[in-house]
């Protein structure tokens, strides 16, 4: 993390060359072809506002709040500039003079202030919204023109069936020979839109031997907080779960938006983190476990932030031909994000949808009846456009995937 100041963030954006070679990598830019859309002209951009040469107005801020935050530049930057920390540095010390309506700043108090912080709401909100989802009411909903015009009621109608929110043990013991112990990383959407995976991802630890502890004082990544200009609140979000995770050498994350997040912790911490397709490649036990074939082709989706800072992209293949049968290929276009990046479908929605336009034409394009992916964020983006598109195409995590065949069965299991 780069602190907050002007003279920290000016030296760091001084470090950019200007020599463009991020541009092709930048999604935004590649749809717009606007310089103050690609990585260099917001760089450069930034040093402007900094240095009080140019106003922060809302036409600066529309060229930042465009990004992404895929970090795709920063992957491709010969001079290691620190795209993303800068980014966030920026957006914290611009946030406190931004002017936003009303029903921003509603939202934003609701959702990111109000929910995400406290796992205790985000646990009623599950069961609120899945006791929604089955009172019929959502289908009325979805047939609102009006509705639909708005950002939050569209993520909110498309949000897959909610299921029973579990309650996390402290501790679930290996089975058979113990060969290690690892903390399991919760996240805050994930764990009420995705507990799926949770679940698969302690099953298919416990086969393999490892017991999984799940802390109880662990608090959301910071991620969501850090891109719309909280980095405060992100560190505090840090603090929390250095201490949370304090005696624990390996901390597994299922989403990758989070892990990236977990990776821009103090060094001590950040060297503990492993995705769980990383950690699960080099895991020891799969000998004495059973596979079921899949004859299925699976297209892999490599969420931006696996390839461009955890650069773990080709784990899921790995652990993907671990199923007999199953063919694994990446899906077409996968160096380009594909518009969820945490909230940018909500504030930013006609690119979002360009993005996923993308990655809908990909899967048409290919074979596979089976979408895989590492981040709950991609994972709902993607159903979602998928759903709308008319295919029957099911996305589905790494792990939740490779636990299904090993005999994880989610009713069974909770
Ligand atoms: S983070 Fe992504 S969208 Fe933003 S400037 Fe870099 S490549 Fe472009
Ligand atoms: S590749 Fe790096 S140095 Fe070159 S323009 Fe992009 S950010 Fe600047």
């Amino acid at each position: 993390m780069i602190p907050a100041s002007v003279d920290a963030l000016l030296e760091e954006a001084g470090r950019c060359v200007a020599c463009g070679l991020c541009l092709p990598h930048c999604p935004t830019y590649r749809k717009t072809l606007n310089e103050a859309d690609s990585p260099r002209g917001r760089i450069a951009l930034m040093q402007g506002g900094l240095e009080r040469r140019i106003p922060m107005n809302e036409r600066y801020h529309a060229h930042l709040d465009l990004c992404l935050g895929c970090r795709a530049c920063e992957a491709a930057c010969p001079n290691n500039v620190a795209y993303g920390g800068l980014l966030a540095g920026v957006r914290s010390l611009a946030e406190s003079s931004r002017r936003r309506g009303w029903w921003r700043r509603l939202v934003r108090a609701a959702l990111v202030d109000g929910l995400l912080a406290k796992p205790a709401r985000l646990r009623l909100a599950g069961g609120l919204l899945r006791a929604w989802q089955a009172s019929g009411v959502p289908v009325l909903a979805k047939k609102s023109t009006r509705l639909a015009q708005w950002s939050l009621a569209r993520i909110v109608l498309r949000l897959p069936p909610i299921k029973l929110q579990p309650v996390w043990k402290a501790v679930y013991p290996a089975q058979g020979a113990v060969r290690g112990e690892v903390g399991l990383f919760l996240g805050c959407v994930a764990r009420v839109a995705d507990s799926d995976t949770l679940r698969a991802t302690i099953f298919v630890l416990n086969r393999l031997g490892y017991t999984v502890r799940v802390p109880h004082g662990q608090a959301c990544c910071g991620a969501l907080y850090a891109s719309l200009g909280g980095q405060e609140r992100a560190a505090g979000f840090e603090r929390e779960n250095v201490d949370a995770f304090s005696g624990l050498d390996v901390v597994i994350s299922t989403a990758t938006g989070c892990g990236a997040a977990l990776k821009g912790y103090p060094q001590a911490f950040a060297d503990r983190v492993q995705d769980v397709s990383e950690f699960l490649a080099a895991a020891e036990g799969w000998t004495e476990v059973d596979i079921a074939p899949l004859a299925e082709t699976v297209a892999v989706h490599e969420s931006c932030l696996m390839r461009n800072v955890l650069r773990c992209q080709g784990k899921p293949y790995g652990l993907l031909h671990r199923i007999p049968t199953l063919a694994a290929v990446p899906l077409a276009g996968n160096d380009q994000c594909c518009g969820a990046a945490g909230t940018y479908a909500l504030t930013q929605p006609g690119m979002a949808a360009a993005l996923l336009a993308d990655k809908i034409e990909a899967v048409k394009a290919g074979a596979a009846r089976i979408v895989a992916t590492s981040n709950i964020g991609c994972a709902l983006h993607l159903a979602a456009g998928l759903k709308e598109a008319g295919l029957e195409v099911e996305v589905v995590h790494t792990v939740t995937l490779l636990a299904r065949q090993m005999g994880f069965d989610d009713d069974k299991t909770r």
